[in-house]
């Protein structure tokens, strides 16, 4: 395997860096040590950001020219996504956006819903958020249960969506709805795009351990959705929305970009702290920083299967879960080891210099291990695709989804 750029890879990031120092003023940026920002208190600035971004040809560089995109490589939105992690340059705002919902519309979507969304979306312009988790419906999404009924040339929505990250910033989504009871849990789904300030959507975000607000709960009650918002025909849901998880799979997994700044925080921290630590904490914490510097390399080195994979013209199956569980176990364990140096300040909610980005950033991990694939569902993957284990049973797949226990145990 070679980690180096090619010549025409080590071209395309100079270009990039060159790109991203001319817009330097204009670009939101992560003060040291921050990972992520609240993208209400910032939204107009991340609007901002993204924008000058696509403006300078560095947002969706992977989408075809026709859509407003580069017509590029996935490997060159790899070296993009990598240089604004260097630059410091917080995840763009309609990450959701461009990473899956704008993919789904170009895949499934008539050229007027292409031409209505696709270049807004890129400016960010209008947000975007992902409907498809609900209370009793994650892991196994095609359990869901919010309903579309048609009616003349609409249909009316009613349910519950959960854990939409962005939802309260966010101005379009595509909404994942059962209209045909009657049918096996994966044939009787629809996808629509949703108007997020249409009458009867109620927005409720969720606080976090970590004090944040980054997802939220939505409810439908009576949205009305004209049929010319469906992505896909009736009954097709649950094509279009492997379109959007085989994008996320893509956009995922590829942790160990970002993971570069972060332990360079933690070495700095390291190097601040452990001087004041007693000598017995000194010895559990440089362990625990050395397992957290050791894994995040794993994490890195396992990306580059994924980026392998994307530079020889293919999709990352398998690669992608490996490199998600490893970026996350890496995360974890550089947040403890963050912790750790804290020594006694750790109790406090922020340190004396009142920097608690140790305790947000632990915190925070744990919905890594959930969010695009909780990690026992990752190692379900790696055992069935890569050691060749018998997949679990799966007796639903030809039953009508109003006879199954998950419908509510009608049966
Ligand atoms: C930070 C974050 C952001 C998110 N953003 C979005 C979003 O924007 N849009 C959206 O639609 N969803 C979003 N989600 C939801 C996410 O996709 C789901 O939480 C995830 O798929 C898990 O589903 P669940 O929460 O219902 O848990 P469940 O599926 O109920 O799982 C509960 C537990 O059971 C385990 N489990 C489940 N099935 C199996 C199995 N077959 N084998 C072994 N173990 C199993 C799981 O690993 C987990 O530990 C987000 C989640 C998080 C944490």
């Amino acid at each position: 395997m070679d980690f180096d750029d090619s010549p025409d890879e080590a071209a395309y990031r100079a270009r990039v860096r060159e790109l991203l120092e001319r817009h330097s003023g204009e670009l939101l940026r992560l003060s040291p040590g921050q990972e992520n920002v609240d993208a209400r208190t910032h939204e107009a600035e991340m609007r901002r950001t993204q924008r000058v971004l696509a403006d300078a040809g560095l947002v969706g560089v992977p989408w075809p020219k026709e859509f407003g995109g580069q017509g590029g490589t996935l490997v060159q939105q790899s070296i993009v996504s990598q240089e604004l992690a260097r630059a410091r340059v917080p995840v763009l705002i309609n990450h959701i956006g461009i990473g899956m919902c704008g993919p789904t519309v170009i895949g499934h979507g008539s050229q007027d819903q292409r031409d209505r969304y696709l270049a807004r979306l890129l400016r960010a312009d209008d947000v975007w958020c992902q409907l498809f988790s609900e209370p009793a419906s994650g892991s196994d999404l095609a359990a869901l249960r919010t309903t579309a009924v048609r009616d003349g040339d609409d249909w009316v929505v009613n349910g519950q969506k959960v854990w939409t990250t962005l939802a309260h910033v966010s101005d379009y989504g595509i909404l994942l709805t059962r209209t045909d009871p009657e049918r096996p849990k994966h044939a009787g789904l629809t996808m629509f795009v949703v108007d997020m300030h249409a009458p009867g959507v109620t927005v409720r975000p969720l606080r976090q351990m970590g004090g944040q607000s980054d997802f939220n709960e939505v409810f439908f009650h009576d949205v009305r959705i004209p049929d010319s918002e469906r992505l896909g025909e009736p009954g097709e849901g649950w094509r279009v929305a492997l379109t959007t998880l085989m994008n996320e799979r893509v956009a995922i997994g590829g942790a160990g970009g970002a993971i570069g700044p972060t332990v360079e925080t933690l070495a700095q921290h390291a190097r601040d702290r452990l001087p004041a630590l007693d000598p017995e904490r000194q010895v559990l914490a440089r362990q625990a920083v050395g397992r957290a510097v050791v894994a995040a390399l794993g994490a890195r080195y396992t990306g580059y299967r994924r980026l392998t994979v994307l530079s020889q013209g293919g999709i990352p199956g398998p690669e992608a879960s490996a490199g998600k569980l490893a970026g996350t176990e890496a995360a974890r364990l550089v947040a403890d080891a963050g912790v750790r140096l804290l020594g006694d300040d750790a109790l406090y909610a922020a340190t004396a210099d009142g920097d608690d980005q140790w305790q947000r950033t632990q915190a925070y991990v744990p919905g890594i291990a959930i969010a695009g694939g909780t990690d026992q569902v990752l190692r379900n993957i790696l055992g069935e695709r890569v050691l060749g284990l018998p997949p679990e049973p799966r007796n639903d797949k030809t039953a009508a989804f109003s006879a199954s226990r998950s419908d509510g145990g009608a049966r």
